[in-house]
């Protein structure tokens, strides 16, 4: 079965493969753009799940502020979605791995998950951040992504009742499965 439980630091860790769109929890992460436009790859489908409700909301955050700069992250409601928010982060374009890829990817996990706990958010989904258009190897951004997750939840015990990454292939499914035996065992 293409699902996994583990539990970390009183939290509840699920790996799946699956859709991010149809998640029944509290938030689920976007991976975002700076301009934070629906774009392609999981944001083109958040957008189109969410409605208008979630690009209008993302659009007025464009407007007030700058562009989103990587690492960052903020909220908006999450439309017709079944989750209730939607937290927009933007992970790092991959350029080899000597331009500080892993911890801007670590700084994008942990800004959805200090604004998720800052809500009152008890249960969040993440897609696999950077992996797609942005091109992060996906075995090293899964190790930075369950590493910043266990470091979170040691620091924050009990803040959040579950952490759910949702993978959309078979193959991203068992790396971050592989991933997550490595990063136990730190
Ligand atoms: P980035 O620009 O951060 O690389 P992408 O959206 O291109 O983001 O890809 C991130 C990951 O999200 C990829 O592994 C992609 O296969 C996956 N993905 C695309 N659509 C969905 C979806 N509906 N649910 C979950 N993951 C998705």
């Amino acid at each position: 079965m293409e699902r996994f439980e583990a539990e970390v630091y009183g939290t509840r860790l699920v790996l799946l493969r699956g859709d991010i769109t149809v998640q029944e929890v509290e938030a689920i992460v976007n991976a975002a753009n700076p301009d934070l436009t629906p774009g392609g790859g999981v944001s083109g489908a958040i957008h189109r799940a969410g409605g208008p409700v979630v690009t209008e909301a993302a659009a007025r955050i464009r407007r007030e502020r700058s562009r989103l700069p990587t690492g960052e992250a903020v909220l908006t409601p999450g439309g017709k979605l079944p989750a209730r928010y939607v937290i927009h982060t933007v992970g790092p374009i991959w350029r080899g791995g000597t331009a500080g890829e892993a911890e801007l990817l670590a700084k994008a996990y942990r800004s959805c998950l200090s604004l998720a706990a800052e809500h009152g958010i008890r249960t969040l989904a993440f897609p696999s951040i950077s992996t797609g258009a942005y091109g992060y190897p996906v075995a090293q951004a899964a190790e930075v992504a369950l590493k910043a997750v266990q470091d979170f939840l040691k620091e924050n015990p009990g803040k959040l009742k579950e952490v759910r990454f949702v993978l959309f292939s078979s193959s991203d499914f068992q790396t971050y499965r592989a991933a997550w035996e490595r990063v136990k065992a730190l």
